[in-house]
């Protein structure tokens, strides 16, 4: 059976995989297509089997290959206004839209769509697709796809991650660590401000800090981080909730922030940072009898991806691509730097913009998909056959 990459973006995106949910029925469906080409998939599950990595070959077991990798999970359209059914792919004249049209079906549509060619075409070395869950809420799938599928395949010669940049070569990007910090105060009527201790006014203490911690970073950006839209590493706190009553001392404050490190900065240091100056107020306040606690757990912290240097993807990609454009760091986070972490050439190309993903109406244009295939049919006969 062989579908056009239309046709397999329909199906896809059909699955209604929002993070919170299972993506298991488009894996089977992703099994099943592989299954008719004769090609074996390895599942890569989470702990209660509700979600699973897949990954496969086409081609010989053997090293030098190349990886083709995409995350199933989408983000949720709650509260989005929808001019068409989210989870229906819709033509809209050259665009084609649905949740994950962009970010990022359209990229695993276009890899799906030529695997029955390349099947056919007795490749020298091996295509592997490596298929994640739950990047969007923190990459919690890819390190276990990863480990396995390291056990199990040869050292590939480079990774490429199809998340949207417009076709264009992205060698680096930030990272994305997530931290959330409980502050436990004291409570009791807030006339007696000398015994109780808000919760949520210390959260706010931890906040100014984060924000001169921010600031400092913002007026000191290191030279080489021009490529990045702002060249800087950032830090924010974009949600908190906390206390019961005006008239009440608060007991709990609970906020949650986000550091977007630079390429080589340390995530770790800043969370540390902010446990130093957490002891400091928590000290302060033993010494007037009030015992509170401040608590920060990482959620989440993907690392960056940085440039290599004379990486073996970027030359693949560079050696088949029409476009002759410097290369670009894109702002967002994709699981390109674990990739890297675990010692593959990894770059960051794919159909379809960014500024359409999350967004109600998420579409790829059609002249993106048909990019996106040629580019994989050059790069395979290229490199593989
Ligand atoms: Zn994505």
């Amino acid at each position: 059976m062989k579908l056009a990459c239309v046709e397999i973006l329909r199906s896809l995106v059909s699955f209604p995989t929002v993070s919170r949910d299972s993506n298991r029925p488009l894996i089977d469906w992703v099994r099943n297509y592989l299954a008719d080409l004769r090609i074996e998939s390895h599942l890569v599950p989470n702990a209660d089997g509700t979600k699973a990595n897949l990954f496969a070959t086409v081609g010989p077991s053997a090293p030098d290959g190349l990886v083709l990798s995409g995350h199933t999970d989408v983000v949720p359209v709650d509260d989005q206004k929808w001019s068409s059914d989210p989870f229906q792919l819709t033509a809209r004249g050259a665009r084609l839209q649905g949740r994950g049209a962009a970010d990022m079906k359209g990229f695993i549509a276009a890899v799906l769509a030529r695997i029955p060619d390349w099947s056919r075409a007795r490749l020298r070395r091996p295509m592997h697709l490596l298929l994640s869950y739950d990047e969007e809420i923190g990459c919690l799938g890819v390190s276990s796809m990863i480990s396995a599928a390291s056990e199990s395949l040869h050292q590939p010669a480079a990774v490429i991650v199809g998340e949207p940049t417009g076709m264009r070569l992205a060698t680096q990007h930030k990272g994305v660590c997530v931290a959330a910090t409980k502050v436990t105060g004291i409570s009791g009527h807030s006339s007696l401000t000398h015994r109780g201790e808000s919760a949520v006014m210390l959260a706010g203490e931890l906040i100014a800090h984060l924000r001169e911690i921010s600031d400092k970073l913002a007026s000191q950006g290191p030279a080489g981080a021009r490529a990045f839209d702002p060249p800087y590493t950032t830090v924010s706190v974009n949600r908190i909730s906390g206390g019961t009553a005006v008239n009440v001392t608060a007991a709990l404050c609970e906020f949650v922030w986000d550091i977007r490190p630079l390429p080589g900065a340390d995530s770790g240091a800043i969370v540390s940072a902010l446990a130093a100056h957490g002891e400091h107020l928590l000290a302060q306040l033993a010494r007037q009898g009030k015992r509170c606690e401040i608590e920060t757990t990482v959620l989440a912290d993907a690392p960056a991806l940085r440039a290599e240097k004379d990486g073996r993807a970027a030359e693949l990609v560079r050696a088949v691509t029409e476009r002759h454009e410097t290369d670009i760091a894109v702002p967002f986070g994709t699981e390109a730097g674990y990739f890297q972490q675990a010692g593959w050439s990894t770059v960051v190309c794919g159909p379809g913009n960014i500024e359409q993903a999350h967004r109600p109406d998420e579409f790829i244009e059609r002249s993106q998909l048909e990019e996106c295939e040629t580019f994989l049919d050059r790069l395979i006969h290229r490199h593989l056959a």
